[in-house]
């Protein structure tokens, strides 16, 4: 009998090794990874990740944020580029999320933030109630107030919601656990400045988003627009726990010392770990490369799918892709298992693919075989 709680639906298998971008089981069987962890090792188990850990776990493995922290800088530097942002580092993505909310709250002096229907922020009392899905609340009780949600891609059901207590609003510019929505251009182009004329923050997850999964380091830069404020975690530091909450070097005053903290944020080991991820993803033509097999990927699946009675729809942006589909989700996930593939689900009704940005062609042609013998 398990001693864990029972929150998670495990399957009965148990990764015990891993190598580029396949996955081995206890029994030895190898399987291609189409999934990432969720959306985690965007570089597989890439091997100059591997180095740096050892290098750095060679050197120091922690140190409080009461010292200097050269790797935290390190990486914010990668991270910000020319742009204009500060950025504080925490654990998770519900951290970077809780941190987004407290600096939105506290540097404009107001309470509501808007979010919306079907979205996902994480599992803390504040990120829970920011996200937009009664069953991740249910039996929870009160939530923290001054959440309002938004229909996703209607700027008129925004607008409805807004009023003189409103600091913020807050969205996924794909929507990732509820069924990977993106959102449309027009609708975020007019958030923006809607958002802008109303001195409104603009807040963007990007812990799914972001880190290279839809072909560019953060999915905003597909829409032409910076955020005030942006999250980052999941694929960060490519498996080593972290999160991150980047700001408009202007919102830096409400983050001040005391404000805010992680007795763990930005350790080493995990801006080690970043610090070799931005390294790889910044090389020329890396994010290009990855861009072009998530469209090919995409382009594929929509040929091999169009005539299929029980596939409705494909979309996504870059790498991050949904299957959306009439046919039982945990049999196509087990039937892609038996014949080596790794994929995820998102919603009630759509199979996500959310695979390394590391695939050959080969690995990604691998990959779709399996994808069409399963819909087929
Ligand atoms: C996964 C996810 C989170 C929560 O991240 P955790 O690290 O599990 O806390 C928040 N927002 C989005 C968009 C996510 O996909």
């Amino acid at each position: 009998m398990s001693k864990l709680f029972q929150n998670y639906k495990r399957a009965a298998i148990e990764f015990v090794k891993a190598q580029g971008n396949y996955l081995f089981d206890a029994d030895g069987k190898k399987y291609l990874d189409f999934s990432t962890g969720i959306g985690v090792t965007n570089l597989g188990f890439h091997p100059q990740v591997k180095k740096a850990l050892e290098a750095q776990a060679e050197r120091i493995w922690h140190s409080p944020n009461l010292y200097q922290n050269s790797l935290q800088e390190e990486v914010a530097e990668k991270l910000i580029g020319n742009r204009d942002y500060l950025a504080f580092f925490c654990n998770s993505g519900a951290e970077a999320n809780e941190a987004a909310i407290k600096i939105a709250r506290k540097a404009t002096g107001k309470q509501e933030i808007i979010t919306f229907k079907d979205s996902f922020h994480g599992r803390t009392f504040g990120s829970m109630s920011a996200t937009g899905q009664d069953k991740i609340k249910e039996g929870f009780g009160e939530g923290v107030p001054h959440f309002h949600y938004a229909v996703f891609n209607d700027l008129d059901s925004v607008k409805k919601l807004v009023n003189a207590q409103t600091a913020a609003v807050m969205l996924e510019l794909v929507q990732g656990e509820s069924g990977v929505l993106p959102a449309k251009q027009d609708f975020v182009t007019a958030l923006v400045d809607y958002c802008q004329e109303n001195d409104l923050l603009l807040i963007i997850d990007e812990v799914q988003t972001g880190m290279g999964r839809t072909g560019k380091l953060y999915s905003f830069e597909h829409y032409g627009i910076e955020p005030d404020i942006f999250t980052l975690a999941k694929g960060l530091a490519n498996g080593v726990p972290v999160g991150a909450m980047l700001a408009k070097a202007q919102l830096g005053s409400a983050f001040g010392p005391g404000s805010h903290g992680s007795t763990f944020g930005g350790n080493k080991l995990a801006m080690a770990a970043s610090s070799a991820v931005l390294d790889i993803m910044t090389q020329a033509g890396f994010l290009e490369q990855a861009w072009e097999n998530g469209n090919y990927l995409q382009d594929q699946l929509k040929k091999a799918l169009a005539n299929n009675l029980k596939v409705t729809q494909v979309r996504g942006l870059g790498y991050m892709i949904g299957i959306e589909t009439t046919a039982n989700l945990a049999d196509l996930v087990q039937a892609a298992r038996d014949k080596g593939l790794i994929v995820l689900t998102a919603g009630t009704n759509v199979i996500r693919l959310l695979p390394p940005l590391t695939l050959t062609k080969e690995e990604l042609d691998q990959g779709l075989t399996i994808l069409k013998e399963v819909f087929a």
